[in-house]
């Protein structure tokens, strides 16, 4: 019945339209030409029997591999499929942002590339996401990979996430996530930002459920990143435990402690002018007159970068929309 007033008063045209999904999928995709026909392949044969229209938006991270030739033949073959393509590689961060901005659907499935996640959690996640949640997180709890590199600091950082953020789950990595649309659409990311998403949509004020999924040790290539990326997480992680804290009053959190860094400092020189003036003692030898001047110096350094913080939070929520990519082509755009 909807769909028949809905049809009444749409022109012609775009009531040959597909019907505007309900899911949409967004896969980044580096170098990965070996597993694109599976992926669509085992993606489709997921979807298709829930009988939702859905979206697939592939996003080519710079690929020097067939990988766009490859999804540019879907492409053509089907509607759905929809494929951004970067001048550069840009990162997996910037891909899931491409997916997001351009996502239709109600709810935003990301999913790796290299089929380590299985299409087949999908439905399961969505339904539980349709129960009343706004984020369904993948747990790889049986996870493929090496345990020394991989899964161990892994595990460090899964704690220190957790703990930091006050989002508990078990598994931050894991790329396989359902989101309500909202929830993405109205995040910022930048860096290697995706795996906090669930902690800064916490923000907003968002439930969020944890699914246990299957993994699967990569098939074709190889993994994008190293031991290396452990560092950068533990960075990102202080960078996001900030921005979920504190970003709005830099001054309050610097100020503070370059104030009592200089009230110490000073009352310590205060006390070193007594014992030089009054008492007529030496202190050119005191470390106390180092541990002095030292704290004043540090205070007034916070102070400054409180100010500092203040001015560049004010840029901060001013310029938001500068993008983290650029694109090259798109196939099938869409219209929404
Ligand atoms: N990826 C990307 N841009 C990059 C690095 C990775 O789009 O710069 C994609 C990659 O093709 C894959 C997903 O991000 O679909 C996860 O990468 P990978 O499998 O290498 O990570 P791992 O599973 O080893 O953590
Ligand atoms: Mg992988």
């Amino acid at each position: 019945m909807t769909t028949y007033s809905l049809a009444a008063v749409e022109p012609p045209a775009a009531s040959k339209a597909p019907p505007a999904p309900y899911l949409s999928i967004v896969v980044p995709i580096y170098n990965e030409e070996e597993s694109i026909p599976y992926l669509y392949e085992r993606l489709t044969a997921a979807l298709d029997p829930m009988g939702r229209p859905y979206e697939i938006i592939c996003v080519d991270d710079g690929s020097r591999d067939r990988s766009f030739a490859l999804l540019h033949d879907l492409a053509v073959s089907d509607g759905r499929l929809r494929v951004v393509r970067f001048r550069r590689n840009f990162g997996q961060t910037a891909g899931f942002a491409a997916g997001f901005d351009r996502a239709r659907g109600e709810w935003v499935v990301t999913i790796d590339a290299d089929l380590q996640n299985d299409p087949n959690d999908i439905p399961a996640m969505l339904t539980k996401a349709e129960q009343g949640f706004d984020v369904v997180s993948g747990w790889r709890a049986r996870r493929q990979d090496a345990f020394i590199n991989r899964r161990l600091p892994s595990i460090i950082a899964n704690r220190m996430i957790s703990w930091a953020t006050g989002v508990h789950l078990h598994d931050y990595g894991c790329s396989l996530k359902v989101y309500r649309a909202e929830v993405v659409k109205n995040i910022d990311l930048y860096g290697e930002l995706h795996r906090f998403i669930p902690a800064i949509a916490s923000w907003q004020g968002v439930a969020v459920a944890e699914m246990p999924v299957n993994h699967e040790a990569r098939k074709y290539g190889k993994s994008k990143y190293g031991i290396s990326r452990t560092t950068r997480v533990l960075l990102d992680l202080i960078t996001v435990r900030f921005l979920l804290s504190y970003s709005t009053r830099p001054m309050q959190v610097f100020g503070a402690i370059g104030l009592i860094s200089s009230f110490v400092g000073g009352l310590l020189l205060l006390y070193l002018a007594y014992v030089r003036l009054v008492m007529l003692q030496n202190i050119g030898d005191r470390p106390l007159l180092l541990a002095a001047v030292l704290m004043v110096l540090i205070g007034v350094q916070f102070l400054g970068m409180g100010l500092l913080g203040e001015l560049i939070t004010r840029v901060y929520y001013e310029g938001r929309d500068r993008p983290i990519y650029v694109v090259r082509e798109e196939l099938n755009p869409g219209t929404g």
